[in-house]
């Protein structure tokens, strides 16, 4: 398998964002990802001006955001744009379905903040939708925003905005877990929602969500099949079956960069990867491997099952149920959330 880094739900000058997809992918590069997405608001202009490409080695993939005053859904993998519904979610969802992209629901807990529009959130309120394929369990500027709660708050977060970013809510893991326990193949997504947001107050500005920073933070890291070819086409095909297939885990990358982790269940002569269902074998045990020192969690069935610290973890004992990591490293004297995996279901 052949491990790609990236970043998804990005904003550019197509919408709100405050940077060309070429100024965004230099900073891309910058950080050193393989690949971003784009998901520009109500359109794909971007792909539409074939800014779908390879530029300074980054795969630059085009796929938008729809809805605007809630329920916002992102879409992968299509090539028409796709109007707005917001109260039926399940007709956006069904578009994205027939163009058989991804759909994935984006920020759907927040918080808001009373320093941004009276505190209105843009939350995902319609839970009896079928068909989506993914969650976006953590995203930076929604998580930020939720942070600041007053001025003083406002001003501190703007210098240390990773204190803003404390993982993903319970409640929307709780939300993922009941889908993945029931065996729906809907994944955990990381999204940065970079918008690169200029504020100008006086003789200061101020970068809200600014790229350089959003790329080094929230990251999904994908595992291939095949290694990329540099044939656009190809790569793009890749990034999304290992997205559709799970095979990815969302990660903070800042302080310790999560390329490394691997997380496999095992069994004396097989051995099978995140997103996999797998039947159940006599002596099957999880290992996971950690780049950094950390704090690793095995959760069963969504609830925390068993925990090691160290860099290389060995569960034993794997009876059915779906299995998904998550991985707090060491910061300062306290702990920071790390990595959120994918599940393996053995069943
Ligand atoms: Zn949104
Ligand atoms: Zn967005």
């Amino acid at each position: 398998m052949f491990e790609y880094a990236g970043n998804f739900h990005i904003h550019s000058k197509y919408s709100d964002g405050a940077a060309t997809i070429k100024e965004i992918t230099y900073d891309a590069n910058h950080a050193g990802l393989d690949f971003i997405v784009v998901t520009d608001h109500f359109n794909m202009k971007g792909l539409y001006n074939k800014e779908e490409t390879y530029r300074l080695g980054v795969l630059v993939l085009v796929g938008m955001e729809i809805n605007n005053t809630c329920n916002h859904y992102l879409a992968l993998g299509i090539d028409r744009e796709i109007d707005d519904d917001v109260d039926n979610p399940q007709k956006v969802v069904d578009e994205v379905n027939q163009q058989n992209g991804i759909g994935v629901i984006a920020h759907p807990v927040e918080k808001g903040s009373p320093l941004f529009q009276y505190g209105r959130t843009y939350e995902w309120n319609n839970w009896s939708v079928a068909g989506f394929q993914g969650i976006e369990i953590w995203n930076f500027l929604s998580q930020w925003r939720d942070g600041v709660t007053g001025i003083l708050k406002g001003l501190y977060l703007l210098i240390n905005p990773h204190a803003a970013l404390t993982g993903p809510y319970k409640k929307t893991m709780a939300i993922l877990d009941k889908y993945q326990v029931r065996g729906h193949r809907i994944f955990a997504y990381g999204g940065s929602d970079a918008h690169g947001t200029p504020v100008q107050k006086g003789p200061v500005k101020i970068v809200i969500s600014p790229y350089k920073l959003c790329f080094k933070c929230i990251n999904m890291h994908i595992l291939t099949k095949k290694q990329f070819t540099g044939i656009i086409k190809e790569d793009k095909q890749s990034v999304y079956t290992a997205l559709r297939e799970g095979c990815s885990w969302v990660a903070y990358d800042y302080f310790c960069n999560s390329k490394g982790f691997r997380f496999n269940i095992k069994s004396h002569d097989a051995k099978w990867h995140i997103g996999e269902k797998v039947p159940q074998a006599d002596n099957m045990y999880a290992e996971i491997k950690t780049p950094c020192r950390a704090k690793v969690i095995l959760i069963k069935n969504g609830v925390p099952w068993k925990e090691s610290l160290g860099t290389v973890h060995k569960f034993t004992n794997i009876q059915s149920g779906v299995y998904r990591v998550e991985a707090y490293h060491r910061y300062g004297f306290g702990s920071r959330p790390w990595i959120f995996s994918n599940p393996i279901w053995v069943i």
